[in-house]
């Protein structure tokens, strides 16, 4: 298949479908009957949208469970950094520069989006280039970008730096929350009582580091894992290659995401992020605690870049409203309509965990596609 229609052809992906009904059929009858639900675990937040926008989740037998993960970096973002951000966006020398999903994110006192309707000079950014131009525009004022993401966004924002220092540009500062996606999910699977049988990995991310690092996953933990792309076709052929390993026992990192994903990832992007950050020590993810070696910052040498020793924000962690349940979302032991605020307290127009906040998060797709369920 090469064009986007294919991918999202309603016979071919009654084929597929028809293909992952025959060999789920097969497994039960081979092994007498399963003694619970395959769970598949989907790591990105653009999975779940598009499992739940295209229906997905009804065309399979009901031996097969989507587990959502923790593929969506605005949903991991701590309470306390997010009141690092806005004490940094509200000193009076600051414009503060962020993308837009990370601007409703609720932290102690409030979010991003209050702090510039009391008067914060926030501003909403496409790219990091777009805040370096800003702070070319204002060489009296100092313009801090809030790097979010995992290694899907952070090569854009290593690039920038490398080109501020490039032009000499002295006023432009990362605020440094990148986060890399292995040690999440080595975390993940160290936790006993959470039982996910494969994993659907992320196309996005997959397209700057490779197939090589989930090596892990399939050599370490014995699980299979598919690179899969977004489209409904993409999806339900990886999750037909992923059943077809587990019906033959193989452990192995498969790629159906070829046409994006090269095996080796980018080499430029790979580069560029060694260049500018350094990934030790332990960080804070919201809902899943603190997770070793997953602490991403900047290297000594671009210091002079570093919101963080700039500014020297506070660092206090804040823990989650013991009702909330986006931790328990997270790794696969609730389903959003689990949780007690699901859909009264929280929901997309006032979101009360960080799942709800941007379209990706679990519970927002859930909200949208499966509210009656609840
Ligand atoms: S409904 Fe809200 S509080 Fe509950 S798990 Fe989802 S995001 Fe968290």
């Amino acid at each position: 298949m090469k064009y986007v229609d294919e991918f999202r052809d309603p016979d071919k992906a009654r084929t597929l479908t028809q293909e992952i009904h025959r060999l789920v059929g097969r497994i039960v009858r081979d092994r007498g009957g399963l003694e619970r639900p395959l769970q598949i675990m989907e790591v990105c937040g653009g999975h779940t949208h598009s499992i739940f926008r295209y229906g997905i989740h009804q065309m399979l037998p009901p031996e097969v469970e989507f587990v959502h993960g923790p593929g969506c970096p605005v949903c991991v973002l701590p309470m306390g950094r997010v009141d690092d951000c806005v004490a940094l966006a509200e000193r009076p020398e600051v414009i503060f520069t962020t993308f837009g999903d990370a601007m409703r994110v609720p932290g102690r006192n409030g979010s991003l989006l209050t702090a510039r309707q009391q008067g914060a000079d926030i501003r909403m950014v496409w790219s990091p280039l777009d805040a370096l131009a800003i702070a070319k525009q204002h060489p009296d004022r100092q313009v801090v970008f809030f790097g979010i993401g995992f290694e899907t966004t952070m090569p854009a924002s290593a690039i920038t730096l490398q080109q501020a220092r490039a032009d000499g540009v002295n006023n432009f500062f990362l605020f440094c929350q990148h986060i890399t996606l292995m040690p999440t999910l080595k975390s993940l699977l160290g936790q006993p009582d959470v039982r996910i049988d494969g994993f659907i990995a992320p196309g996005h991310v997959s397209m700057v580091i490779g197939e090589q690092p989930f090596a892990y996953i399939s050599d370490v933990c014995h699980k299979p894992v598919v690179v899969t792309g977004f489209e409904p076709g993409d999806i339900l052929q990886g999750l037909l290659m992923l059943i077809e390993q587990y019906a033959d026992g193989r452990c192995t990192v498969e790629n159906q995401y070829r046409r994006v994903v090269p095996e080796q990832g980018n080499g430029l992007a790979q580069r560029a992020m060694d260049q500018v950050f350094v990934t030790e020590g332990a960080s804070e993810w919201r809902g899943l605690g603190v997770i070793d070696d997953s602490r991403v910052s900047l290297r000594p040498e671009w210091r002079a870049f570093d919101a963080e020793q700039r500014f020297n924000p506070q660092q206090h962690p804040v823990a989650d409203d013991p009702r909330a349940r986006c931790g328990a979302v997270l790794t696969g032991r609730c389903k959003p309509g689990d949780c007690p605020l699901f859909g009264n307290v929280c929901t997309p127009e006032n979101a009360f965990g960080a799942l709800m906040v941007s379209s990706e998060g679990a519970c927002a797709a859930w909200y949208q596609y499966r509210r009656s369920e609840a």
